[in-house]
């Protein structure tokens, strides 16, 4: 008998028709970096190559966002180095200190047990504000406001392939609404109770899951328990609406009020991750396959000869993380019935 008619039911393969448009006028887009002045030099090699690649043929607008003041010197640099209008903004200081409903003794503690178990960023007080800032609270800063789509850029990241279409462009026109290019499970120890935590919101809110979700990518067993993929959030081009929606919102404040950014060290992907899971039809979730990236210490180098030719990139496609077995991306390819790139097999580790 032949092979098609032995081999288990595969997942559909879809063939997909994608709209890669340069033209019209731009997106109401920006791309948003988080940083403190110590940062800037780190942040304009991420900015050089996102303008090398991309930007310095659409010009897209750069919204800085400090919990401190911007020197000088960091918006002289970063203007001159950015195509586009660049605006910077600080955070209100309640978007970046404990909450009221914190107990800051049992935090404290907290800190001191997770530096002893040396768990990374563990004892870090200044992280957590971020993590939380960066869950419930950058989409509504007022620089944002006009912005439908956001492309999020941190220190000391690269772009390894060109870039020739409209990212934001191509959102819109696929009705894509989250995209990455990193994936991976989680440290369980950051995140002891997350998962409890939202079960707990699903409970009473259960009319935001979408129909065709990812629950499948983050749990093993039907929702059982959450197996830690996420989306590396330093890396997102997304739709800010998604963020601003009443799921969402008060999903992260039901997390927040839990307080497991204090308690734990819950990070922002696996929170923007688990919501973008369950709260978004998956097709309108999108691996930037053709996007080379690196945020250390991991590389999404595309391995498809033809891709990495006409983008020009820079990547060896043996650093490739992507197809790596402790990546969840396979697993995404799998759920969403993707056709792998050819010779994906080579690159498992
Ligand atoms: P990692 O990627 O998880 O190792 O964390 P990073 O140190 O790269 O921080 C994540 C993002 O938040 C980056 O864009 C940083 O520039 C920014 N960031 C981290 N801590 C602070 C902080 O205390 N203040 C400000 N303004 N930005 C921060
Ligand atoms: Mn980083």
């Amino acid at each position: 008998s032949s092979a098609e008619t032995t081999a288990p039911a595969a997942p559909e393969k879809k063939e997909t028709t994608k709209v890669f448009s340069n033209s019209g006028s731009k997106e109401k887009a920006t791309f948003v970096s988080l940083a403190r002045n110590q940062d800037l030099w780190e942040l304009v090699g991420s900015i050089r190559q996102i303008e090398d690649r991309f930007n310095s043929k659409f010009h897209y607008d750069w919204v800085f966002l400090n919990d401190g003041e911007f020197s000088e010197e960091f918006k002289k640099v970063t203007s001159e180095v950015c195509s586009g209008t660049t605006k910077y903004g600080q955070i209100p200081k309640e978007q970046w200190s404990f909450p009221s409903w914190i107990d800051t003794e049992k935090a404290a503690q907290v800190r001191e047990e997770m530096k002893k178990n040396k768990i990374i960023y563990g004892d870090s007080i200044s992280y957590r504000h971020m993590c939380r800032y960066e869950s419930g609270f950058f989409f509504r800063h007022p620089l944002l406001e006009e912005y439908e789509y956001y492309w999020r850029v941190e220190p000391g990241i690269k772009i390894y392939c060109d870039v020739d279409y409209d990212v934001f462009k191509f959102m819109k026109d696929n009705k894509k609404s989250y995209g990455w290019t990193i994936s991976l499970p989680e440290y369980k120890e950051t995140i002891p109770t997350l998962w409890k935590t939202t079960k707990d919101f699903l409970k009473e809110n259960s009319q935001y899951v979408a129909d065709k979700n990812l629950m499948d990518w983050i749990s093993d067993d039907d929702g059982g328990s959450y197996n830690g993929c996420h989306f590396w959030s330093n890396f997102e081009v997304g739709s800010l609406e998604f963020w601003r929606s009443d799921a969402y919102m008060k999903y992260f404040e039901f997390l927040d009020k839990a307080g497991g950014f204090f308690y734990e060290r819950w990070g922002d992907a696996p929170i923007h991750s688990i919501a973008v899971a369950l709260f978004m039809p998956r097709e309108e979730v999108h691996f930037f396959d053709d996007i080379g990236y690196f945020h250390n210490p991991f590389h999404n180098c595309p391995i498809d000869e033809a891709v990495r030719e006409k983008n020009k990139c820079m990547c060896a496609p043996k650093d490739d993380f992507s197809f790596h077995s402790y990546s969840c991306t396979s697993k995404f390819y799998d759920i969403m019935g993707l056709q792998k790139p050819t010779g994906w097999e080579k690159y498992v580790q």
